[in-house]
């Protein structure tokens, strides 16, 4: 994805408020992102206890932004990520929540979605995949892997 400026980060949120949007804290590494590596950007509030943030690009508004709830518990089973749809994950998988945006949102409507803790999502849609077979274009595969993941968090950011 295109490297994003906070100001169109916190402009960017289709359910949040204007002041939870001006809370929130940036990564840690937010200047030295690898933007080419990402197909989302996804972080954990440093401050903020229970909050994180998916900011997925979009023609056209330029970047969606949706505000999680992290359910303070990681299933009791192995889950599988919904976005980067791994089955080796290296990582956990939580249900985060978010509020639908506009009227659904103030009704108490939220969306939920089993997603890796810590979005990783890009970073494990860029793992090569086992060579299955003779001749198993593993590149292709990866290739595969990284634009399902952007069509799946797509989608979902378009559905908040
Ligand atoms: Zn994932």
């Amino acid at each position: 994805m295109l490297p994003l400026t906070p100001a169109t980060i916190r402009a960017s949120f289709v359910n949040a408020s204007r002041k939870e949007a001006s809370d929130l804290t940036l990564p840690a590494n937010f200047d030295s992102l690898d933007w080419d590596q990402l197909d989302f950007l996804g972080w954990r509030d440093p401050k903020l206890e229970r909050r994180s943030y998916v900011i997925v690009p979009s023609l056209d508004r330029g970047a969606t932004g949706v505000l999680f709830r992290h359910p303070g518990s990681s299933p009791r089973t192995r889950a599988q990520c919904s976005w980067c749809n791994d089955t080796t994950l290296p990582n956990d998988v939580v249900l985060y929540n978010a509020k639908r945006s506009g009227k659904a949102g103030k009704n108490g409507n939220t969306l939920g979605s089993l997603v890796c803790e810590d979005f990783q999502c890009s970073e494990n849609a860029r793992r090569y995949p086992k060579a299955w077979y003779e001749g198993f274009d593993r590149e292709a595969e990866r290739q595969r892997q990284i634009e399902e993941l952007q069509l799946r968090v797509a989608a979902f950011a378009a559905q908040v």
